[in-house]
């Protein structure tokens, strides 16, 4: 069978990040490239981070979901150039947001100096937009993420702090 590129796109964007569902592996930005050969597919992806341990899931995912529509499919790991969070658009930071997870900013000083702590004033809680919040870990449920606490809610969040 073939298929278009752009079905393989939409397939792809049905899969759920596996760190934050709220989120397809395709608004997160890892899926780089689709290239399509009659019924073999290649998909070119690109970590989070080096030894981002979730990746391994998303390429099993990729591949799973392709089976299963009788395509061949390849996954390439692509390093460079290294993800960013400027591949999220704005609506997906709203939808990070939405799910109680600060987004990231553009080149933020936590991405500089992972252990350094921010001097660029207080974060921001999704919830109600305080700016009340502390810094409670560097890193929350996965390395990419640092765990915050809203003195004005009393929520905890998590802001995604990986470039
Ligand atoms: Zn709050």
């Amino acid at each position: 069978m073939t298929i278009s590129k752009e079905a393989v796109w939409e397939m792809l964007n049905s899969i759920p990040d596996p760190e934050v569902p709220a989120i397809s592996i395709v608004e997160l930005g890892v899926v780089r490239d689709v290239k399509v050969e009659g019924s073999s597919v290649i998909v070119d992806m690109t970590p989070t981070y080096t030894g981002c341990p979730a990746m391994k899931m998303m390429e099993d995912q990729v591949k799973a979901k392709l089976m299963l529509e009788g395509l061949d499919v390849k996954v390439n790991v692509v390093f460079k150039p290294a993800w960013t969070t400027d591949w999220m658009s704005d609506a997906t930071k709203e939808k990070l947001r939405a799910y109680g997870i600060a987004p990231p900013d553009k080149l933020s000083f936590e991405n500089l100096h992972p252990f350094a702590k921010s001097d660029k004033g207080p974060l921001k809680c999704p919830f109600c937009r305080s700016e009340n919040t502390a810094l409670t870990s560097q890193f929350g449920s996965t390395a990419c993420k640092a765990l915050y606490f809203c003195n004005e809610c009393r929520q905890p969040f998590e802001h995604f702090k990986c470039h």
